[in-house]
């Protein structure tokens, strides 16, 4: 179907300065407004119409441009969703209100709307509901499935409803204003019973005057692995319920972690201290050691120092963003006993003097080159 002339659409000229425009739209635009015109697509039509008409001709750019090449001029200039088709959607028209009322869209009082035709659900939305969560290391490192129960507001059964007073449950307050336009109704939301137009007639004990009620529930958290302390976690709509048929708010999860006994966490390495006795760093060894998927034998070469960091690659926390896991560090110490006895003082007397038991000091050792200066 071809498309109208945007000057026939306002009932203007073509040589019609600005304010004439903007004056011709105005007057189409009340009179086709959707909230006038419930139900008849006929209205919303031409009121979506004149909407087009006036975004090219009350911009002075794209009014020269639909000037000198028509439609086909405004194909791709950025006019209306990027001209495929024209139409503009009841948001684009509403937006453009602003500039046609000076900054003060009408339609929001006089027809208790917010744009898009004016039909509001009912309530705000509820309240979120924040919770905190102990890890152990291992659920930290598995994930875990938690039951955990908290107290949120529900809608509440066996709440019986009657018209608000206030409004004769029509929801909103109206009023004859004289306008610059003539005169308009005015309405705005009526606050006894926030636009349902209802109000709580008999309620079950406990249940507040929107309709809620305090209650424990049990709810299903799946945390994933990798989590960490100080982390917010969000289950959408698992948080109090609105007022007025409001939708429910979020559940906020902080995670805390318990410190593990034997394993350190440091980001997404794990940290072990090894105490190894003496004589099985020298002369090697196998031990056990504990690690998020339980004990692990691992090999301690012979001459093994003190300080030594071995590393269990992969064997950290599996990374919360799916950047693989980290690693299991062990740090090697040696074990010094505090006490002996005369026998094994004996012993440790004797080995004392073999130079295989005085400090082998490496290249970069530095102690070494400091005691070496005071031989000179
Ligand atoms: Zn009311």
């Amino acid at each position: 179907m071809a498309k109208r002339d945007y000057y026939d659409i306002l009932g203007v000229s073509k040589s019609a300065p600005k304010e004439e425009i903007k004056k011709a739209y105005r007057k189409i635009a009340i009179k086709y407004h959707p909230d006038k015109n419930p139900d008849n697509p006929e209205a919303e039509e031409k009121f979506k119409e004149a909407a087009e008409a006036y975004e090219i001709l009350g911009d002075d750019q794209k009014r020269a441009q639909y000037d000198r090449f028509g439609h086909e001029g405004m194909r791709g200039a950025g006019g209306f969703g990027g001209g495929a088709g024209g139409g503009m959607s009841m948001d684009d028209i509403f937006s453009q209100f602003g500039d046609i009322f000076g900054g003060h869209n009408p339609f929001e009082s006089f027809f208790g709307g917010s744009g898009g035709g004016g039909r509001r659900s009912g309530g705000r939305k509820g309240s979120n509901l924040r919770i905190k969560i102990k890890l152990s290391l291992d659920e930290i490192a598995h994930g875990a499935d938690k039951k955990i129960k908290v107290n949120r507001l529900v809608v509440a059964d066996g709440v019986t409803y009657k018209d608000c007073k206030t409004c004769g449950g029509s929801g909103q307050m109206r009023k004859v204003v004289n306008t610059m336009l003539g005169q308009m109704v005015s309405a705005s939301t009526c606050h006894t019973c926030n636009g349902s137009g209802k109000i709580i007639d008999k309620r079950p004990a406990g249940v507040d005057n929107s309709g809620l009620l305090q209650k424990e529930e049990v709810i299903d958290i799946k945390i994933p692995g990798g989590v960490g302390e100080g982390m917010q976690l969000s289950m959408s709509g698992k948080g109090n319920y609105g007022p007025s048929g409001g939708p429910p708010g979020d559940l906020l999860i902080l995670i805390e972690e318990k410190p593990d006994e034997l394993l350190k966490r440091d980001g997404n390495n794990v940290v072990y201290d090894l105490h190894l006795n003496f004589v099985d760093a020298v002369l090697g060894t196998s031990v056990e050691v504990p690690t998020i998927d339980g004990k692990v034998k691992i090999k301690i070469d012979p001459g093994t120092q003190s300080g030594r960091i071995l590393r269990l690659r992969g064997k950290g926390i599996q990374d919360i963003n799916g950047y693989g896991a980290g690693d299991q560090l062990i740090h090697v110490n040696i074990w010094t006993p505090k006490q002996v006895s005369k026998e094994e003082q004996e012993i440790l007397e004797k080995l004392k003097d073999s130079p295989n038991f005085s400090p082998n000091p490496g290249k970069n050792d530095r102690s070494f080159f400091e005691r070496m200066k005071e031989f000179f």
